[in-house]
């Protein structure tokens, strides 16, 4: 195990300024209205870094630079943009210690993570890009008479990008990869909890790209998101957030007839069946691995599966053992490898999360693990710590139709397939789920019968580049993380030739 040391003292692999301001037109910028916000570490609660706040003037500076930057860039050559992609990743390889200690501080997650998932799923996710614009065809059709249809892919121009805390640098990947890939120039706004470590991503490629393909404003959500979300200077928003800020986004879009994608909440329910139990085996191991999983990343998943549905001869038993399985999670320091549990990103989320805990006893769900603070001692007795909880209830009260967004899990029994699905499908949510069992019949069926954008089929969390991501239902618009998201990104050019 490696404890990794805290920014400040001299072994930090990461140096943080003492101030970031906006990233615009390839430079440093300073707010408009001189005002910035202090980003606080969740795994001390203490402030570490000042940051630029923007407002709809620093947004108008940003548009500008990128109406600059699109035109040439969305006349570069597909192996050009698929080179700068390629470097991006190269870049985020070469540093992975650096940018996940700044990661781990500014988001407070176990620095296993970004060292071994998010990173690595980040620059394979530009080079999935890089190579999927460059396999990208178009058509053509002969028509009647002398007339020849050729249907081009061709970029939007420039595109606007709002992001949440949960995975700052990753998600920032998720969306920067296909808008440059596809030839459009961006102005994202990173989440007002966690501006910093995007911030030292940008210090590491800001000269691999020309000044202007990609902006970066600083802010918070009405003040700096609101005016780029209503802009009629872009010709599409993509965003990722609550479902009522999504709601919002759809309103200030429709005004501009911009088109919005949208990756938005979810309340995913993890599907038990009765014969994950017949043998203790590896198989129930990893079922039961796949339970404690609601704790990942404190919970900070839009897909974590926060219902539990564990079928009835195995009730007692398959959730007596998920109870002690989780119960031996490590919560510790974020930034020492060992731990699997970090804090919560922010004292909102914890309060949030403290809140959903008392809903729960309220409504008469049953407090089986968990549900306390966690005060860690020494230099971390002020950070965000919540211990992972398990409630049981029924699938009607708000600890299972509501998303906490922490290490909350509510868990329910189901009599058969039908009732199954019928729980897992009665949610106003659709973005993830999974289904555990023995029998591929029964798996592949539930992972067709439920209503959600991914279904993990025997085994949960994974997100690599290519297989597409996104919601049903109230969960979104759009599709991610698969050469579908070109599209969101790409208008059609016909040229009808006549010869
Ligand atoms: P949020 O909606 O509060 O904020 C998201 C972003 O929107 C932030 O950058 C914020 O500043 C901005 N924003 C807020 N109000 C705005 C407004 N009026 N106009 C423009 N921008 C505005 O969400 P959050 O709390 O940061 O993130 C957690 C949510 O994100 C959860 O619901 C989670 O499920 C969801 N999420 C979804 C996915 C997915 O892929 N579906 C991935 C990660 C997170």
């Amino acid at each position: 195990m490696t404890v990794y040391a805290p920014p400040g003292s001299p072994d930090c692999k990461v140096q943080f300024k003492s101030r970031y301001e906006h990233w615009i037109g390839g430079e440093w910028v300073k707010p408009a209205k001189g005002m910035y916000f202090e980003d606080i570490s969740p795994v001390n609660g203490k402030p570490f870094a000042e940051v630029a706040r923007g407002t709809a003037e620093d947004i108008e500076a940003a548009l500008d630079a990128a109406h600059k930057a699109a035109p040439a860039w969305g006349r570069a050559s597909t192996t050009e943009r698929a080179a700068v992609l390629n470097r991006i990743a190269d870049v985020i390889d070469a540093n992975l210690e650096l940018l996940a200690v700044a990661e781990t501080w500014d988001n407070g997650k176990p620095i296993r993570e970004p060292l071994n998932a998010d990173l690595p799923l980040a620059a394979d996710h530009f080079r999935y890009f890089a190579a999927a614009i460059r396999a990208q065809d178009g058509d053509f059709q002969e028509m009647d008479g002398d007339m020849t249809a050729y249907q081009y892919h061709e970029p939007l121009g420039v595109v606007g990008q709002i992001i949440p805390w949960n995975f700052p640098i990753l998600m920032a990947a998720w969306k920067l990869a296909p808008a440059i890939a596809a030839g459009n120039a961006v102005v994202l706004k990173p989440a007002e909890q966690t501006p910093v470590s995007i911030l030292v991503l940008i210090e590491l490629i800001g000269d691999i790209l020309p000044p202007g393909v990609i902006n970066i404003v600083n802010g918070f959500g009405v003040e700096a998101g609101k005016p780029l979300a209503s802009s009629n200077r872009i010709r599409k928003i993509a965003f990722t957030g609550e479902t009522t800020t999504g709601r919002l986004i759809l309103q200030y879009s429709s005004a501009n007839i911009i088109p919005a994608t949208l990756e938005l909440g979810g309340k995913s329910p993890n599907v038990f069946f009765a014969d994950v139990a017949d043998k203790n085996d590896a198989f129930y191991d990893k079922a039961q691995e796949g339970f404690a999983l609601f704790a990942f990343n404190q919970g900070e998943v839009c897909t974590c599966p926060s219902r539990a549905l564990i079928e009835k001869p195995i009730y007692d038993s398959f959730l007596g053992d998920a109870v002690e399985r989780t119960r031996a999670a490590v919560q510790g320091n974020p930034l020492d490898t060992g731990t699997q549990v970090g804090a919560q990103a922010s004292n909102d989320q914890l309060e949030k999360i403290m809140s959903y805990i008392d809903i729960g006893k309220q409504e008469g769900a049953k407090l089986l693990l968990g549900g306390e603070r966690n005060d860690l001692g020494g230099d971390l007795t002020d950070g965000y710590y919540v211990t992972p909880t398990i409630f049981e209830g029924h699938n009607g009260m708000r600890l299972f139709q509501e998303e906490i967004f922490g290490p909350v899990v509510a868990v329910t029994s189901f009599d058969g397939y039908d009732d199954a699905i019928s729980i897992a499908n009665d949610t106003l949510y659709g973005l993830g789920a999974g289904v555990w069992s023995r029998n591929g019949n029964v798996a592949y069926r539930a992972g067709r019968d439920i209503q959600a954008g991914r279904v993990w089929v025997n085994n949960y969390h994974a997100y690599p580049a290519g297989a597409a991501f996104g919601g049903y239902k109230s969960s979104g618009i759009g599709r991610e993380n698969n050469k579908l998201a070109l599209s969101h990104y790409q208008q059609t050019k016909n040229l009808l030739v006549s010869y």
